[in-house]
């Protein structure tokens, strides 16, 4: 069988379990990510959409269509926290600082970043170590 990961909302009321190892790991520079969720890049565990689901509270979340992207972001509609967004390829897109904070601080081996993508798209210029492309 193989690993599931939880993460959840501030305030407890939805919860997404995630199966298996994310398709992507890493910093997304992209003006997607940028316009979806107002962030200067996203820490980013991607999941393809099989893999992610609500598990607790569904009810409770909300999805957000962008009006013109192909994209949503599926928020708790009590405390507001994302808890993961899908990009145009349906992906499900949880971030890094929502994963380690539901699982004791830390991102599974394997779960590291292991590069930035897009980053010829960046805002911001990172000095890092890691591979950008
Ligand atoms: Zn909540
Ligand atoms: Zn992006």
């Amino acid at each position: 069988m193989s690993d599931q990961f939880k993460v959840h909302c501030d305030c407890g009321a939805v919860e997404a379990t995630a199966t298996g190892n994310p398709r992507v790991h890493g910093f997304c520079h992209c003006e997607d990510c940028r316009e979806l969720l107002q962030v200067p890049y996203h820490s980013v565990l991607a999941w393809e959409s099989d893999q992610l689901a609500i598990t607790r509270g569904k009810g409770e979340s909300i999805e957000f269509k962008h009006p013109s992207k192909n994209m949503t972001r599926v928020f708790c509609k009590h405390c507001g926290e994302v808890l993961y967004n899908t990009n145009a390829m349906g992906w499900k897109i949880v971030s890094q600082l929502m994963f380690r904070k539901c699982n004791d601080d830390q991102l599974p081996a394997g779960f590291e970043s292991n590069g930035h993508f897009f980053y010829g798209r960046r805002i911001v210029n990172i000095d890092d170590a890691l591979p950008k492309r």
